[in-house]
């Protein structure tokens, strides 16, 4: 496995490789389980070479958030990419990224996919992502990028971005990949104590009795479903940041009083602090989805 820095070097690296093969990657912050290898797996499904990148963008995170505390077991990870068969990784420190004094660019998402969810208590949060994953693409000049449906909401601004910039990189979706007691992975999850970890399933547990009522009463109204999703995500164990069913092709909320077949492709979106740590997670209500 080729290990680079500079995304300069990077780029001449795809060049090369993309007169013969199609190049194909998976943008991470490191801290890899088998959820980020799962999105390697079908990376090198899709192409020929692959490249990983690893780099904790500070962009988009707020001030009072865990950058600097973020895990950084980089020697791990290697280990985990070189056994995946990973072709190059991308571990660029900040200034290989942003490095000069007079740095200005950002992209900006700005439309209804970054007026709810996770945009309302981050603010800028999905400006740093665009901006970060714009210079990945253009560095590791890449046919494919693999994106996970954990982050449902990223996923679709990257989707919208590079649609809206006529960015030549398809984007391919991975659903969330979870434990075995049904908590979506997550290189946060080692934030939580033992007991707040034993409490975690409980928020996808809460998901899945939504979803089941969903689909054996189609014309409950959102308003209904969403309020049988709080009382089981028991408070004051989680503090629920937000809670909503939205169509995924806009993520905007669907009004409390329309039926959910009513809303397109529905999906449910929960945000929720468990101790310290935010946890994310979200289902799809769409009838016949498993
Ligand atoms: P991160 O390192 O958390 O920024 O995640 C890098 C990529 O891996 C993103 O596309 C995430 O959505 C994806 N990812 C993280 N956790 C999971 C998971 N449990 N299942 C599927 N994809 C995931």
């Amino acid at each position: 496995m080729i290990v680079l820095k500079s995304p300069q070097l990077v780029q001449e690296t795809a060049v090369r490789w993309k007169k013969e093969y199609k190049v194909a990657l998976v943008p991470t912050m490191g801290c890899l389980h088998d959820g980020h290898l799962a999105l390697v797996d079908i990376a090198k499904q899709f192409a020929e070479k692959c490249i990983v990148s690893i780099f904790v963008n500070p962009l988009q995170f707020a001030p009072h958030e865990d950058f600097e505390r973020y895990p950084r077991p980089i020697e791990d990870d290697m280990e985990k990419l070189e056994a995946a068969g990973v072709d190059l990784l991308f571990a660029p420190d900040v200034r290989d990224m942003y490095p000069s004094d007079t740095y200005s660019t950002r992209v900006i998402s700005n439309g209804p996919l970054t007026q709810a969810l996770c945009a309302k208590s981050r603010p800028g949060h999905f400006d740093g992502v665009a901006t970060v994953c714009t210079k990945l693409f253009l560095a590791t000049q890449a046919d494919i990028a693999v994106f996970g449906e954990k982050d449902f909401q990223q996923l679709r601004v990257i989707q919208q971005l590079t649609e809206d910039l006529n960015l030549p990189v398809s984007i391919l979706p991975h659903p969330i990949v979870r434990e075995s007691d049904q908590v979506a992975m997550s290189s946060r999850n080692r934030y939580l104590s033992a007991e707040d970890r034993a409490l975690a399933p409980m928020l996808y547990q809460a998901l899945e009795a939504t979803r089941k009522k969903a689909l054996s009463q189609p014309r409950t109204t959102v308003g209904e479903l969403l309020q049988s999703a709080r009382q089981l995500i028991s408070n004051p164990i989680f503090q629920i940041d937000y809670l909503e069913i939205c169509p995924e092709r806009t993520l905007t909320p669907a009004e409390a009083s329309v039926p959910l077949n009513e809303v397109s492709n529905p999906r449910l979106f929960v945000a929720a602090k468990l101790g310290q740590t935010r946890l994310i997670d979200n289902l799809s209500l769409k009838l016949g989805q498993p």
